[in-house]
């Protein structure tokens, strides 16, 4: 077996040796089909490559010091891609079969989990289009779900740190009553120019306000926004937030801890008062925020002068990581053990 560098891999793609499909077709899903290729076959008319009729989701599985394997909130993001289905007119995969799906594509790829001291995790992609043959604008009858795993490195390599974020009122992600609540590759075709200009400014995304008025908050490039201010855990809530499982993962645990939790519009001059305030999502579980800089309104935000994050977003990174890890327990039952 070739050697793995595990804390150094990047956010990228490493061929790991098997992927599980599975085909919608005549109303019902097949069995799951285990695959040793990289390569799908797909017609040149598939209805997800005109009318961009496809959803994923993304999570992980971790190795503890113990050895086992632990998947995170395996039920939650099959929840989700139903929502999906639903806003895209797709067929519904139903929860066991996706359970199963992940499960297999883990067990089948366990020699890709990285060993727990390198801080590196399995990504978990599984993701369903549709693939009929058609040119007309309307749902495909056949569909294709997917799973492929690879290994990723640890998301902070030279230690949990906070970076800056910029409001470019010139972009939106998605529209007030579009597809922003659904996990559509789409939405991140639609934001991919906003953030290659937001990178090369120097940003590591754009922090979007809603789209109709450009008064709220609405999310961090592809990750929810949380501030935190006397002890309160303040997130917003728009019609065009993806619904993140890792921000529902956090109010659940700031409660735990004794803190408020608020899911409401958060106006943009609101940040002025947090003490703290993070970006959160799957890949990173926490991304602290540095500083937001308005640039149309020539101003600055400041969560954190020295770089260093705050200590509340320390506190809830660690004790999420820990449950992934399983170096803590799993009180809300949400992580799947590897058989
Ligand atoms: C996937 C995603 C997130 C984060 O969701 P998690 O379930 O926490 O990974 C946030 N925003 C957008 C737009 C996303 O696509």
């Amino acid at each position: 077996m070739e050697q793995i560098d595990w804390s150094n891999l990047t956010f990228g793609y490493l061929k790991t040796d098997f992927n599980i499909r599975c085909h919608y077709t005549n109303g019902a899903w097949g069995e799951l089909e285990v695959s040793d290729s990289e390569h799908l076959t797909l017609h040149m008319a598939a209805t997800c490559l005109h009318y961009g009729q496809e959803a994923f989701e993304g999570l992980k599985a971790f190795r503890g010091k113990d050895g086992v394997i632990r998947i995170f909130r395996i039920e939650a993001n099959a929840n989700r891609l139903q929502k999906s289905s639903e806003g895209l007119m797709m067929a519904e995969l139903p929860t066991d079969l996706f359970t199963e799906a992940v499960l297999k594509a883990v067990k089948l790829n366990e020699r890709f989990v990285p060993p727990y001291e390198s801080g590196a995790s399995l990504y978990i992609r599984p993701y369903l289009f549709g693939t009929s043959a058609q040119v007309g604008v309307k749902p495909a009858k056949d569909y294709m779900f997917v799973v492929f795993v690879t290994p990723v490195g640890p998301y902070f390599k030279g230690g949990f740190e906070a970076t800056p974020y910029v409001i470019m009122r010139e972009y939106d992600r998605a529209a007030p009553l579009g597809t922003g609540t659904i996990k559509a590759g789409g939405n991140y075709a639609a934001s991919l120019v906003a953030g290659a200009k937001a990178n090369e400014m120097g940003y590591s995304a754009v922090f979007y306000l809603d789209s109709k008025e450009k008064k709220y908050i609405d999310e961090c490039g592809a990750a929810n926004f949380f501030g935190i201010k006397n002890n309160t855990y303040v997130t917003p809530e728009s019609t065009s937030i993806l619904p993140s499982i890792t921000n529902n993962s956090l109010m659940a645990l700031a409660k735990e801890m004794g803190m408020k939790v608020e899911q409401r519009q958060v106006p943009v001059e609101e940040l002025e008062t947090f003490e703290e305030a993070g970006a959160c999502g799957t890949a990173a579980v926490i991304s602290p925020i540095q500083r937001i800089d308005d640039l149309q309104e020539d101003k600055s935000y400041v969560f954190s002068k020295d770089g260093n994050p705050g200590e509340i977003c320390v506190k809830l990174y660690k004790k999420l990581q820990a449950i992934q890890y399983g170096d803590e327990p799993d009180n809300f039952g949400w992580v799947t053990i590897l058989k």
